[in-house]
C-alpha cells in the first residue's frame, strides 16, 4: 500500500492536484497553505552553486590499508594492515556551471573523504599533481579569467592567456591541462592527487612531509578535442552516467593509493621548495610508496542531499595528519570551510554526508540555522548533549584530549609579502614536455594554438617567451601551429 501523502507538518493531503479556488474558474485563495508551501519550497530548492567545481559526481566506497604507516602517523586509517575505512569521493570539473558539459578541457576535482575513527579526513585534490598558482591571494583573479567575462558573459581566451602570460608559475599546470590528459575520458580513467604537501606526525613527535597520489586501476583514458566536442553535444553528463552506471553494474572503480614521504629536515636542503604547489617531487627523489586501495561501490540515494551538499574541506584533518607551509594550502584551509558555511549554513557538518560517520562529534558550539539536525550514524547531534555549552566546565562535558597535540613546528623569518619570482617556473614544465612523444607534443601544440591564436599578439608573444624557457622546441611547435591555424 502507498504511504500517505502529507504536507510538511505530516498532515494527510486529500487533493494535491487542484488549488483552492473561489468558484471553478478562480481566483485562488490565500488560505491555500498547501499550494503556498509547495511553491515556497520549490523557490528554495537550490543553494548557491559552488563558484568553482560546480558540476560534480560523487560516490561512496572503501579504503583498504595494505601497508601499515604507524611509524609515520597517528592517523587511524593508516594503521593496521587490512583496516577498512568508509570513503566518499566527489569528482568535478572546475570552471563550468552546474549544468555544463563533463567533457570540457579542465582540471578535474578529486576530493576524497575518509570517515575515520578519529574524525573525517578530507584530501581535496585534483587529477593533476600541481596547480596554476603557488599563492592563494591570486586565486580570485585567476578564476575570474576562467569564468565568464562580466560584460560579454562569455568565456574569454584573451583574459585566460593574459593572466597566464603574466604568471609564469602557471606554465607547468597549463602544460598538463593542454596535454592529452587534459580531457579525461571519464572520472574512472584518471589519477587523483592530493597535490599539496601535507604532514604526517607520529607518537614520538616526528614530522614527515607527505604527498598523496591515487593511481587509477582502470587505466588512463583521454578524449581528443574532436571526441570531446561531439560528446558535449550528445551527452553533456557522460562522466556522471559512466560513474553511476559502472557502480550500479557492480564494476567498482579502484585507485591504488600511494604516498611520497619526506623527513621534516629534508625540506631545508631539498633543491626545490617542497611547499610550492606548482611543483612535483620527482619520483626518483621520493618514490611512490603504495599503501592501499580505494574502491567506489555505492551510489548516493539522493544527488542533492549527498553530492550537492557534500562539503569537503582541506581543513578536515585528523590527529597524525597536519598542514604544511604551502601557501595555497594555507589559503584553502580557510576558504573551503568558509564556502561551505556560505553555501549550506553554519551547521553543514551535521548533514548525513558531512558528519563524522565513525567518530562522535562533541563540542560546545550551539545554535545557528538547522542546529540539532543530528548525525544518523550516532542518533544525536553534537549540540544536543545536555545544557552545558561552555568549556572547561565541572559538569562532565566533553574534555580535551592532550595525547593528540600536534608536535611544534619551527617557523622563522621576517613578515613581508615575499616576491614569488624567486622560484623556478620552467624546469618541470619542460620536463613534462620532454616526457611526451612526438604525437603527444603535436597534440599539445595544436590544442594551445587553437585558443592562444585568439589572444592579442602581445599576449601571444609573452606566452611564447615562457614556452621558450621551458624548452625551445615547445615554443617552436606552438609558433608553427599558430601559423598553420
Ligand atoms: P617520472 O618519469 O618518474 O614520472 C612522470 C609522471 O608523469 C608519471 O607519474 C606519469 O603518470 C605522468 N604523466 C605522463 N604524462 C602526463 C601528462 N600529460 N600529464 C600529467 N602527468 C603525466 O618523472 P618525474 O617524477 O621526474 O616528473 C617529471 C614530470 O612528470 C613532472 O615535471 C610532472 O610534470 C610530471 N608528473 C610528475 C609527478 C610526480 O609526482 N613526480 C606526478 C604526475 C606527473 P602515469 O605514471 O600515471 O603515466
Amino acid at each position: 500500500m502507498n504511504q500517505r501523502l502529507t504536507s510538511q507538518n505530516g498532515a494527510p493531503i486529500a487533493d494535491d492536484q487542484n488549488s483552492l479556488t473561489a468558484g471553478a474558474r478562480g481566483g485562488v485563495m490565500l488560505q491555500d497553505w498547501q499550494l503556498i508551501e509547495k511553491l515556497a519550497h520549490f523557490n528554495r530548492e537550490r543553494i548557491p552553486e559552488r563558484v568553482v567545481h560546480a558540476k560534480g559526481s560523487g560516490a561512496y566506497g572503501t579504503f583498504t590499508l595494505t601497508r601499515d604507516l604507524s611509524e609515520f602517523t597517528l592517523a587511524d586509517h593508516f594503521r593496521g594492515v587490512g583496516k577498512q575505512t568508509e570513503v566518499f569521493l566527489r569528482f568535478s570539473t572546475v570552471g563550468g556551471e552546474s549544468g555544463s558539459a563533463d567533457a570540457e578541457r579542465d582540471p578535474r576535482g578529486f576530493a576524497v573523504r575518509f570517515y575515520t575513527a578519529n574524525g573525517n579526513h578530507d584530501v581535496v585534490g585534483n587529477n593533476t599533481p600541481v596547480f596554476f598558482l603557488r599563492d592563494g591571494i591570486k586565486f580570485p583573479d585567476f578564476i575570474h579569467t576562467q569564468k565568464r567575462n562580466p560584460k560579454t558573459n562569455m568565456k574569454d581566451p584573451e583574459a585566460m592567456w593574459d593572466f597566464w602570460s603574466l604568471n609564469p608559475e602557471a606554465l607547468h599546470q597549463v602544460t598538463i591541462l593542454m596535454s592529452d590528459r587534459g580531457i579525461p575520458a571519464s572520472y574512472r580513467h584518471m589519477n587523483g592527487y592530493g597535490s599539496h604537501t601535507f604532514s604526517f606526525w607520529n607518537e614520538q613527535g616526528e614530522r614527515f612531509w607527505v604527498k598523496f597520489h591515487f593511481k587509477t586501476q582502470q587505466g588512463i583514458k583521454n578524449l581528443s578535442n574532436q571526441q570531446a566536442d561531439k560528446l558535449k553535444g550528445i551527452d553533456p553528463d557522460h562522466a556522471q552516467r559512466d560513474l553511476y552506471g559502472a557502480i550500479e553494474d557492480g564494476e567498482f572503480p579502484k585507485w591504488s593509493v600511494n604516498v611520497q614521504i619526506m623527513p621534516e629536515a629534508d625540506a631545508e636542503k631539498y633543491h626545490l621548495n617542497p611547499f610550492d604547489l606548482t611543483k612535483v617531487w620527482p619520483h626518483k627523489d621520493y618514490p611512490l610508496q603504495e599503501i592501499g586501495v580505494l574502491e567506489l561501490n555505492r551510489n548516493p540515494e539522493n544527488y542533492f542531499n549527498e553530492v550537492e551538499q557534500a562539503a569537503l574541506a582541506p581543513s578536515n584533518l585528523v590527529p597524525g595528519i597536519g598542514a604544511s607551509p604551502d601557501k595555497m594550502l594555507q589559503a584553502r584551509l580557510f576558504a573551503y570551510a568558509d564556502a561551505q558555511r556560505y553555501r549550506i549554513g553554519a551547521n553543514y557538518n551535521q548533514l548525513p554526508v558531512n558528519c563524522p560517520h565513525a567518530s562522535q562529534a562533541n563540542h560546545y558550539q550551539r545554535g545557528g540555522a538547522m542546529a540539532g539536525t543530528g548525525c544518523p550514524f550516532h542518533g544525536r547531534s553534537p549540540d544536543s548533549a545536555g545544557s552545558v555549552n561552555y568549556g572547561p566546565n565541572s559538569q562532565n562535558g566533553p574534555a580535551q584530549q592532550a595525547q593528540y597535540a600536534e608536535p611544534p613546528m619551527d617557523i622563522a623569518g621576517a613578515m613581508a609579502r615575499y616576491d614569488k619570482t624567486v622560484e623556478d617556473d620552467y624546469q618541470q614544465a619542460g620536463d613534462l614536455f620532454r616526457l611526451m612523444n612526438a604525437e603527444q607534443q603535436q597534440a599539445l601544440f595544436d590544442t594551445i594554438a587553437a585558443t592562444l591564436e585568439q589572444a592579442s599578439e602581445a599576449v601571444q608573444a609573452r606566452m611564447l617567451s615562457h614556452f621558450e624557457q621551458a624548452d625551445p622546441a615547445y615554443a617552436e611547435g606552438i609558433r608553427a601551429a599558430i601559423a598553420a591555424a
